[in-house]
């Protein structure tokens, strides 16, 4: 499978890879029951570069490309769902905005700091009433008052807000602009501004060391110049954050459902039943070949949508495609592992029960399924 992987990209993976089999994978299950990430870990990722994927070198980065970024974060998910989804966060929520449409003064004084290995950045979209339609449910709202910002409002959902050194917030900066579209903004809160306030972890089915949070914005005065980018382009640049963050999400499903394949082959080689190992079966073969192919094919789905991304070219659909398929495959192959373990599958001895539920989320965050067909559908109707 590594025909179209250049030398470089195949040794960052085995770099990566031994990296989480070391630092993750033996304490993924700890991560998971204890609802803690190992920051010990995170803060060994720099030399890696797996907490600036994309950051310039000058800030911290590694500046890699981003077939190299999706390997990364597949091998992350394949050790620790949850370890996987933060940095997938981190790195395609929070530090690619501020590289994108940050001025030479807020890259300055915020990537050098992300890239430490010591916080993880968050992007506040959501809120109580607004998840798939932020242009119509968008309520947080941000009033010039003077040479500052005045926000209110409240955000929910939000990943790495408990440690997160700043919030990337949208925002409606003009309620009666012409098109609606053109009403939001993003604007950077930091953690310590007064008024703003994280709430406790929401309690969750999976990715639980990951933590996600609702946000309260009270009156928190911020300078005009957090502003990330032009007023009125919020939406155009999540639209655009979320494209790539959706290929960090595929990438994560590839890494988990990968894990759940290995896991199972271990399992099914020795398990006998009938008077012969699982594997033996048949049936339980077909089931082998339907995951590894499932797996592959949204692997490489995932890798053609970051290599549009690297040619700068539109990868919107490609990237919808990609998340779609590899949550669906995550799916499927989570489920068939737990099927294949039988009873012990269903306990949380083995790792298959945890990926199941980490993998759950793939289908919902960054953009539902749903959305994302329709996303699709447009494109393919329009061409
Ligand atoms: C663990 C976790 C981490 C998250 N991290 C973040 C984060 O860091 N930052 C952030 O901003 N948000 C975050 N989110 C929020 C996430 O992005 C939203 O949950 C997601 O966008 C869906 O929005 P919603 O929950 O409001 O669902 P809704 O928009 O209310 O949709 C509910 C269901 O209806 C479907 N639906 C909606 N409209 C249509 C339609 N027109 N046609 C067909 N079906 C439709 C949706 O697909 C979905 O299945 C996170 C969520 C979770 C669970």
């Amino acid at each position: 499978m590594d025909f179209a992987l250049n030398e470089e990209q195949r040794m960052y993976r085995a770099a990566v890879r031994d990296f989480a089999e070391k630092e993750l994978r033996p304490y993924a299950a700890e991560v998971d029951e204890k609802q803690e990430l190992r920051w010990e870990a995170i803060a060994r990722m720099p030399v890696l570069g797996l907490t600036g994927l994309q950051v310039p070198e000058e800030y911290g980065g590694a500046d890699l490309d981003s077939v190299s970024a999706a390997i990364a974060l597949e091998e992350i998910s394949r050790a620790c769902g949850s370890t996987g989804l933060a940095v997938a966060a981190h790195n395609g929520l929070c530090c690619f905005p501020i590289v994108k449409w940050g001025t030479p003064e807020q890259k300055e004084k915020y990537l050098p700091l992300l890239t430490t290995g010591k916080v993880l950045g968050s992007l506040a979209l959501t809120e109580p009433d607004a998840g798939s339609d932020l242009v119509g449910g968008v309520r947080t709202t941000a009033v010039r008052e003077g040479n500052s910002w005045i926000i209110n409002g409240g955000k929910t959902w939000i990943t790495n807000a408990p440690t997160a050194p700043l919030v990337i917030t949208l925002v409606r900066t003009d309620p009666r602009a012409e098109k609606p579209s053109h009403s939001l903004s993003l604007i950077i809160v930091e953690r310590d501004t007064p008024g703003f306030t994280v709430g406790p972890p929401i309690p969750k089915l999976g990715v639980r060391g990951s933590h996600s949070c609702p946000l309260t914005f009270d009156n928190v005065r911020v300078p005009l110049d957090n502003l990330l980018g032009e007023e009125g382009r919020g939406l155009h640049q999540t639209l655009q954050t979320l494209d790539g963050g959706r290929i960090g999400i595929a990438a994560c499903c590839v890494g988990l459902a990968q894990a759940a394949l290995e896991a199972t082959l271990t399992y099914i080689r020795e398990r006998r039943t009938f008077g012969k190992r699982l594997a033996d079966h048949q049936a339980v073969q077909f089931k082998v070949a339907d995951m590894a192919a499932r797996i592959e094919a949204a692997r490489w789905l995932t890798y053609h949508a970051a290599w549009l991304k690297d040619q700068g070219r539109n990868f919107t659909k490609e990237a919808a495609m990609a998340k779609i398929v590899a949550s669906e495959a995550s799916e499927f192959v989570a489920y068939q592992a737990i099927q294949l373990h039988g009873g012990y599958g269903y306990s949380t001895e083995f790792p298959v029960e945890r990926i199941y539920r980490d993998q759950r989320l793939m289908s919902i965050g960054e953009g539902a399924n749903e959305i994302l067909r329709l996303v699709i559908a447009r494109r393919v109707l329009e061409a």
